[in-house]
């Protein structure tokens, strides 16, 4: 009774675990940076909403970001 309750809370919390991480692919972020910058933001960071979106640039990660010579925010940590 005891194992089999047990073997239930194994199987509910492996499938949290993989609908977390497929929730966390589906909302991927995408990095945005400034052409007037070397800063890279999440999207929903305070100074991102500063760039002007003619002037931003979108990466779909952090390495993307990293490959063109962009750091990462220091108010975001993105
Ligand atoms: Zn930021």
């Amino acid at each position: 009774m005891f194992k089999q309750t047990k073997k239930k809370t194994a199987i509910i919390l492996l499938t949290l675990v993989t609908l977390l991480m497929t929730l966390n692919i589906a909302t991927a972020t995408t990095y945005i940076g400034s052409s007037q910058s070397n800063k890279f933001h999440y999207t929903d960071c305070r100074w991102a909403k500063k760039i002007n979106p003619g002037n931003a640039i979108y990466f779909s990660s952090r390495e993307e970001a990293f490959s063109y010579g962009y750091v990462p925010c220091k108010v975001c940590k993105p």
